[in-house]
């Protein structure tokens, strides 16, 4: 048997030796594959085990060496299509021209859902996890055809045409779901906005993508509270044009003022044909558009394809996770977040699988949550973020231990780089040792995860993202876009290569999809974030390049210092930013949350902890990076998906109170200004 890791330390090599043809190079466009040959009817998911085996290796050089072939295959397999495509791929990266299965025509719904039909009807593809525990439902992959041909036909007499955006403001719940397939299944582009964004946050997205109808509904429900989105959704759409209808689904059934633009989803869909066809649309067509988290600036409206994205949602959601059929997948979060799309709703249900759409939060009604729900549905794969992870590793083992976790066996965690200790914690206390952990990196650009091990794997390390999925090249470069080749590296973090799950533009600002991503570094794809490649060919995120801070000459990552303030006992989350120093450059500035229990506001047990903190980061990492300030507060700043945002922390840091910048995305507003009160107190 060859060792994962002797194959791996080998890579770097490997791929550096690569040559990556030219996008443009003729011979890759005249290579046309015997695509129209097929017309795949193929329903069966059995994707060969890969999950940490050697065959990982070959699947990856192969994937490498020849994409088109590689995903060819996969399309021809994965996909159901209408009509064969004619060219597997066309790719020019410097001009923002990336195209896969050009020629084939197909429809994500009925690839999400009547491709199930003769083979797993009456399977669960969705098990709704409301707000209210213990009172779950189960919807088959019949009853999903069936509500999503009733929307279909319900938004088709609403006036929802082929490539209209329709705009959906909706909680975590079925209904969203049947959304975004009944917009798929009419050619429609849908754009899901996070149901916690206020009437403005709505509004500017429904006016930058030009959307015709809204989908919500009366309220919504969380953690016990009532969120009143109709309401919100009125006072938005008093401010868009273009909104030709509202459609209105029904969640607590409470009343709520319905004009004359409204329209009652349930009667409609009711009175609505269980049938419907679908729109033959291209594979390049739009299925959606997704605005970004706005951690590093105004939200971007990232739009993905149709065919290349299903086809990477579904193998990375099959592959990193070792999803098998019959097993409970849930992603614990938001519907409204790229993670939500590719692994609560496109990559489960492209897999014929069953998905946990789970509507509350880890906290209600106690923080036994997650696990409570883990126990009753027999979750076997759980996907989730390290700021939900922190927090509940917060509140002590008692809460993970009180229930039956066995049925898990593959731990997942998106969105931030995951600290060792939350990493530990999640492989021992809550995988008890036994399940694989898969710390994945990718984007809302990225359509799918990136780097990631795969299930399985045992060559990982804790807080290390790993290595790259089938066809992706990460390529590590110096400020200067040189690639830095070999193991023992950090750089800037690119994709060399565009593969069929990547972003194929910003909704109607192409310009800017240019300049943000591809102009940067020219023939890659800038990712935005840091990253270095260990000894062993181990690729670690180490942050987002703006955080990055150069204190006296030295570059760090924010995430190897967090890590560091995060494995002190009393700590529970901590965010670090550089504030300028005449003499240093950069100084370390840093925000930190205590564990529950410990008094925040003690002036002198935080004196001691903040003591603690800085001997050490002198003694771990060394003294330049002991930070000069430190806050303690109860919340940083976070995106609705959990995210620190660092910016308007580097803003604090600075005193630059009036600049703080678009908070528009931000979960908790308030807490800035308690952090504005503290840091004025150091002047
Ligand atoms: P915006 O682009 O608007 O600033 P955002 O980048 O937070 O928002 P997303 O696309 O949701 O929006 O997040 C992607 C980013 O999240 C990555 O670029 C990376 O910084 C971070 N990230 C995601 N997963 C991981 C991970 N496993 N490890 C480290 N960082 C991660
Ligand atoms: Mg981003």
């Amino acid at each position: 048997m060859f060792s994962m890791r002797v194959l791996w330390s080998r890579l770097p090599s490997v791929t550096g030796a690569l040559t990556v043809r030219p996008p443009s190079s003729l011979a890759r466009i005249a290579q046309r594959v015997s695509a129209t040959t097929f017309h795949s009817r193929d329903t069966s998911i059995d994707y060969p085990d890969a999950g940490g085996s050697p065959e990982y290796k070959s699947m990856y050089q192969r994937s490498i060496d020849d994409p088109d072939t590689f995903w060819g295959l996969a399309a021809k397999k994965h996909l159901l299509w209408e009509r064969p495509y004619d060219i597997t791929s066309s790719v020019f990266l410097e001009e923002g021209f990336i195209s896969w299965f050009h020629g084939g025509k197909l429809n994500a719904s009925v690839n999400c859902v009547d491709k199930h039909i003769k083979l797993r009807a009456n399977a669960t593809a969705l098990i709704w996890e409301k707000d209210e525990p213990g009172q779950e439902e189960r919807i088959t992959y019949h009853m999903l055809l069936s509500k999503v041909c009733r929307m279909a036909n319900t938004l088709r007499r609403a006036g929802v045409r082929k490539y209209d955006v329709v705009t959906l403001y909706m909680p975590t719940m079925p209904e969203a779901v049947y959304a975004m397939l009944a917009c798929a299944r009419l050619g429609a582009t849908h754009s899901v906005v996070f149901a916690g964004f206020s009437a403005d946050g709505l509004a500017a997205r429904i006016n930058s993508s030009n959307s015709t109808h809204v989908i919500t509904v009366d309220e919504g429900v969380r953690a016990g509270k009532i969120l009143p989105m109709k309401k919100t959704v009125d006072e938005a759409v008093a401010k868009c044009p273009s909104i030709k209808q509202v459609l209105v689904c029904k969640r607590t059934g409470n009343p709520v003022p319905m004009g004359p633009i409204d329209l009652d989803m349930n009667l409609e869909m009711k009175n609505s044909r269980p049938y419907s066809t679908a729109e033959v649309m291209s594979s390049e067509d739009l299925l959606f558009l997704l605005y970004t988290s706005g951690s590093t600036g105004a939200p971007k409206g990232i739009a993905h394809s149709t065919a290349g994205y299903l086809l990477y949602a579904s193998m990375t959601h099959k592959y990193v996770f070792d999803y098998k059929e019959g097993d409970v997948f849930a992603f614990f979060g938001d519907l409204g977040w790229i993670t939500g799309h590719s692994y609560g709703v496109y990559g489960p249900l492209m897999n014929g699988g069953t998905s946990v759409l789970f509507e509350s939060t880890p906290a209600y009604p106690d923080y036994g949550r997650f696990w409570e729900t883990v126990e009753r549905l027999k979750i076997n794969q759980l996907y989730t973020s390290p700021t939900a992870i922190r927090l509940l590793l917060q509140q002590g083992d008692e809460w993970v231990n009180k229930y039956d976790l066995s049925s898990l066996k593959t731990l997942g965690s998106v969105g931030e780089a995951i600290n060792p200790e939350a990493y530990n914690w999640y492989r021992d206390v809550v995988g008890k040792g036994r399940c694989s952990i898969v710390d994945t990196w990718w984007q809302t650009e990225t359509g799918g995860i990136m780097i990631s091990p795969l299930a399985h794997d045992k060559d990982t390390k804790a807080g290390a993202a790993t290595r790259p999925f089938f066809g992706v090249i990460p390529s590590i470069l110096d400020p200067n876009g040189n690639e830095l080749e070999g193991n023992d590296v950090e750089g800037v973090l690119a994709i060399k290569t565009a593969g069929p799950g990547m972003a194929r533009t910003i909704y109607r600002q192409h310009e800017r999809f240019l300049e943000t991503y591809l102009k940067p570094f020219p023939g890659y794809f800038y990712t935005g974030d840091g990253a270095k490649r260990d000894k062993d060919g181990h690729i670690w995120i180490t942050g987002r390049v703006d955080d990055v801070l150069n204190v006296s000459g030295h570059r760090i990552g924010t995430a190897e210092l967090e890590a560091e303030i995060n494995s002190h006992p009393l700590v529970a989350e901590s965010a670090v930013v550089g504030r300028h120093d005449d003499i240093k450059g950069q100084s370390v500035f840093a925000y930190v949350t205590l564990m529950q229990g410990t008094k925040h506001n003690d002036p002198a047990a935080e004196a001691d902890i903040v003591t603690d903190l800085k001997k050490r980061i002198s003694a771990k990492i060394g003294g330049f990076a002991r930070p000069d300030n430190v806050i303690c507060n109860n919340d940083l700043p976070k995106t609705n998906s959990g995210k620190i945002m660092r910016r308007i922390l580097r803003k604090v840091a600075a005193g630059e109170y009036t600049e703080i910048g678009d908070i528009s995305t931000l979960n908790n507003p308030d807490c800035v200004a308690n952090l504005i009160e503290k840091r004025k107190k150091m002047d």
